[in-house]
């Protein structure tokens, strides 16, 4: 089967999806988008009103400025993957309960291992949490760790910067990195999604690199 239809075929899934509660006030499912050779997969935390109405991730503020941030690096929206830790919208935008990060992962893996990204921006807490124990996003942003053989990159959520007006030169400079990144990054080797959580920071080392 080719990448595009895979990928089809987790929208699809998602849509109908009643594996934990979220779909309950699920109007729209948002299983992600863009093309499925990127090279850059950016990951947030879960839809909000805008994109539970449209079924697309990142369409609101934060959407906007993600859009604004990936121009100032000369990319468009179009040339990267997007999509979130859950794929429905948790009700009045609380945080994703760690029973439905759980019963969602099994999306994001089959997206991961389909796309196979160069590198991976995690936007927000669970985002990171996902690929990264234990981090402060204040202490290790923009820095890109090599997690089972996938390099990985926490980066502010856009709505950060929209909440305190300081973060945004802050935001800026770590999307300045992203060329140079995907420029160095090796082919990553296939994900290995059986390592247990429990070892990922076993497997996430500091790149001097970058
Ligand atoms: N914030 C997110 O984390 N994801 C979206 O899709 C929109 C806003
Ligand atoms: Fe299914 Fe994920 Fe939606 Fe939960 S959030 S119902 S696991 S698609």
């Amino acid at each position: 089967m080719n990448s595009d239809l895979e990928l089809k075929k987790i929208a699809d899934a998602v849509s109908v999806c009643k594996k934990c509660q979220l779909h309950h006030s699920r109007k729209k499912g948002v299983p992600g988008e863009g093309p499925p050779d990127a090279e850059i997969m950016f990951i947030g935390e879960g839809p909000g009103f805008h994109e539970n109405m449209q079924g697309r991730p990142f369409v609101g503020a934060a959407g906007e400025l993600l859009v604004e941030l990936l121009a100032g690096i000369g990319m468009k929206r179009e040339d990267v993957f997007i999509t979130n830790v859950v794929k429905c919208r948790p009700p009045s935008n609380r945080d994703p309960q760690p029973e439905e990060l759980q019963a969602c992962d099994s999306y994001l893996e089959k997206q991961i291992q389909i796309i196979h990204p160069k590198v991976i921006v995690t936007l927000g807490r669970f985002s990171m949490a996902r690929f990264i124990h234990n981090a402060k996003i204040s202490e290790i942003h923009g820095q890109a760790v090599r997690v089972k053989g996938m390099l990985v990159v926490p980066f502010f959520h856009p709505a950060a910067a929209l909440h305190r007006p300081s973060l945004r030169t802050t935001v800026e400079e770590d999307f300045a990195k992203l060329p140079e990144m995907i420029k160095n990054a090796q082919e990553a080797p296939a994900y290995q999604p059986e390592t247990q959580p429990e070892d990922d920071n076993n497997h996430a080392e500091q790149l001097s690199l970058f």
